[in-house]
């Protein structure tokens, strides 16, 4: 049994075995959240986000994420 913090709620997370693929966050939605501002970041410098870009984005959340087993 292991712990890290979340790098986004800065919650503890406990796991067993292998790292959990969301590490270094809790969940798929800490992630989601360091993704989308990261994301923003890079397009902010030039210009908004198109209507595809965040339709690309939310594409990615969690809620349509299927668990990884290993
Ligand atoms: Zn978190």
């Amino acid at each position: 049994m292991s712990t890290y913090q979340c790098a986004t709620c800065r919650r503890e997370v406990v796991y067993d075995g292998p790292l959990p693929v969301r590490y270094p966050f809790c969940s798929s939605r800490c992630q989601f959240v360091d993704l989308g501002k990261w994301l923003r970041e890079q397009y902010t410098i030039e210009r908004d986000l198109t209507p595809e870009e965040a339709g690309e984005l939310l594409r990615l959340r969690p809620e349509a994420e299927e668990p990884q087993r290993r």
